[in-house]
């Protein structure tokens, strides 16, 4: 095995996995280090602002807390534009960056060239890339059951959803062991009786930085089925190009692109409302206006800050919330 590659967000990972290495979710490993309120207190301490998103905060942290990841893939283009500033801080602590860009408009010539690139600087052909999205593909086919069996058999909840489909942007640095779980749970989901909530969610924005939102949702017999970014992580369209996978792939591209998504999906999946994360200080933040008008279901808009669980405030709001879909 190759060296851990840093990730800000969901790339061409077959690059990675083709060139030997090992793809680490910078994202991930933040959320699930046991103290990643701890890591975003280390990014405060380097200097960091107070009034910055906790997620790049955290992933400074992980980054100086894992000394064994030395390179690191940054998005530029279509995903969090301080992931610019992150990327010169981590450069003077001696990382090695390289840029990615999701071209604004889909460009497919554009977005082309960005993965040769990649390609040419981890030294892999196309041919190995193809194998290994045929490797991850098979594994990503396992993941859509999983979604599957949530909405159309109820089998599933709403972070067991959540956490098979964010793991599909690096495949936890294992493809064979990840497909290994999948497998195992699949076989139990496959067992249970189907639910009963009374009340389909969808969650739509960024993977929530909160980790009780699901329980607290399942509680109070409601339930998420439909995890919106957490999903494309698993690039949920067939096509077999390569390119025109991550040019389906809507979250580096504008809401408009991804309310296209979210609308069919929500139909599809019988929502009765729709929760908005936005974190704070996040751009994404201003796209809720857009979201409010275009999303013909009641939309609750929630915001979180640091790591942890749900504040008195937010629980109030979701109970509200739940009453008046009830
Ligand atoms: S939540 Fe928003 S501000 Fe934070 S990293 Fe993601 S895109 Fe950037």
């Amino acid at each position: 095995m190759g060296y851990r590659v840093g990730l800000t967000t969901t790339i061409p990972v077959e690059v990675i996995y083709a060139a030997g290495c090992v793809p680490v979710d910078l994202n991930n490993l933040f959320i699930t280090d046991p103290h990643p309120g701890a890591l975003v207190e280390e990014a405060e301490l380097a200097g960091y602002p107070r009034n910055l998103c906790a997620w790049i905060k955290g992933i400074y942290g992980a980054v100086m807390k894992h000394s064994d990841i030395r390179v690191l893939v940054a998005v530029t283009q279509g995903d969090c534009s301080n992931t610019h500033a992150l990327m010169e801080t981590l450069e003077l602590a001696g990382i090695k960056v390289i840029p990615f860009a999701y071209p604004f408009d889909r460009d497919r010539d554009l977005l082309k060239l960005q993965i040769e690139k990649l390609m040419a600087h981890f030294g892999v052909d196309w041919p190995s890339v193809e194998r290994a999205r045929e490797r991850l593909d098979a594994v990503r086919r396992k993941v859509w059951v999983i979604d599957r069996l949530t909405w159309e058999e109820n089998l599933v909840s709403g972070w067991e959803n959540h956490l098979y489909q964010v793991n599909c942007s690096d495949f936890k640095g294992d493809p064979d062991a990840f497909e290994r779980e999948v497998d195992e749970f699949l076989a139990r989901a496959r067992e249970r009786s189907p639910r009963r909530e009374e009340i389909r969610l969808a969650y739509i924005g960024v993977p929530p930085i909160m980790d009780d939102l699901y329980d607290y949702l399942e509680e109070r017999g409601a339930r998420v089925v439909f995890n919106e970014t957490q999903r494309q992580f698993t690039l949920p369209y067939a096509a077999a190009d390569l390119v025109e996978r991550y040019r389906l792939y809507t979250y580096p591209y504008g809401i408009f692109y991804r309310l296209e998504d979210i609308l069919r999906e929500i139909a599809r999946r019988g929502v009765h409302g729709v929760i908005h994360y936005a974190q704070s200080f996040c751009f994404r933040q201003i796209e809720d206006l857009i979201v409010r008008q275009k999303i013909r279901l009641p939309v609750l808009t929630l915001e979180g800050d640091k790591p942890g669980r749900l504040d008195a405030r937010t629980r109030m709001r979701l109970d509200a919330f739940l009453d008046m879909l009830r």
